[in-house]
């Protein structure tokens, strides 16, 4: 028994793990209680095409298909309990992003990958490419939950993840309060692409946490359009509901 083990049983120990929707105590490898993973939204849109995530980049050539894993409303504290299960996505997405839970964001998006493989999905893509912090904001934040996602998809699809060709080269003003037009214009041009020839005739998987009105995603794919013979699919954990 290594002291890694012994310091982290004990820990458990102390702090049993809990679900952090229903604070059910959970088994050992669980991350949520079953129920609460069960009852999340999903979106299906796996097999809908021409969905709600795809609508973002039909004008893109060479765009395969997109889709997000769940359906979420923005909570402003994931404390609150609200037996809203769009809220509820909502309250995970931002302890993956605000609260250092970077492994649930895994987590959720190995279950979007086993849930969405056999649709075909996934078929046919070389490299998945989560989208890029600016390294100011990765110091502060510890963390890019993009990659997190990206490493989950991984681990059920076995297509690798590439860090190292898109590239965030400005750090833009933070987007949640801005409209469309606004988005647009505050992510044009930070993105670029390094080594692009490694690029070429690949089909890549560009992966965000969450998408709203895919201004992000586009700005990533645009430097790579260049690269003739690419082609584009998109991948988010979640995208907002619209009532
Ligand atoms: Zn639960």
């Amino acid at each position: 028994m290594n002291l890694r083990y012994l310091t982290q049983s004990l820990l458990d120990f102390i702090f049993p793990p809990l679900c952090p929707l229903c604070k059910r105590l959970l088994k050992e490898d669980e991350l949520m209680c079953p129920s609460c993973l069960a009852a999340l939204p999903r979106t299906e849109q796996h097999i809908l095409r021409q969905n709600r995530t795809e609508e973002h980049f039909v004008s893109i050539k060479r765009f395969k298909r997109g889709g997000s894993f769940l359906f979420y409303r923005p909570v402003r504290s994931f404390s609150l309990l609200s037996g809203d299960r769009f809220h509820d996505a909502g309250r995970l997405l931002r302890l993956i992003k605000y609260y250092n839970r970077p492994d649930l964001a895994a987590y959720l998006a190995a279950t979007a990958a086993r849930e969405w493989e056999e649709s075909g999905f996934f078929h046919d893509v070389d490299l998945i490419i989560p989208v890029p912090l600016h390294p100011h904001r990765l110091r502060d934040r510890g963390y890019n939950q993009s990659y997190y996602i990206a490493l989950g998809l991984s681990q059920v699809t076995g297509i690798p993840v590439d860090t190292t060709h898109l590239v965030r080269t400005a750090n833009n003003q933070h987007q949640a309060r801005m409209k469309e037009s606004e988005r647009e214009k505050n992510v044009q041009g930070i993105f670029h692409i390094l080594n692009p020839e490694d690029l070429v005739g690949r089909h890549i998987l560009l992966v965000d946490d969450i998408i709203t009105t895919g201004s992000t995603l586009r700005a990533c794919i645009q430097p790579l359009r260049r690269l003739r013979t690419c082609r584009f699919s998109v991948f988010a954990l979640a995208a907002t509901r619209r009532s």
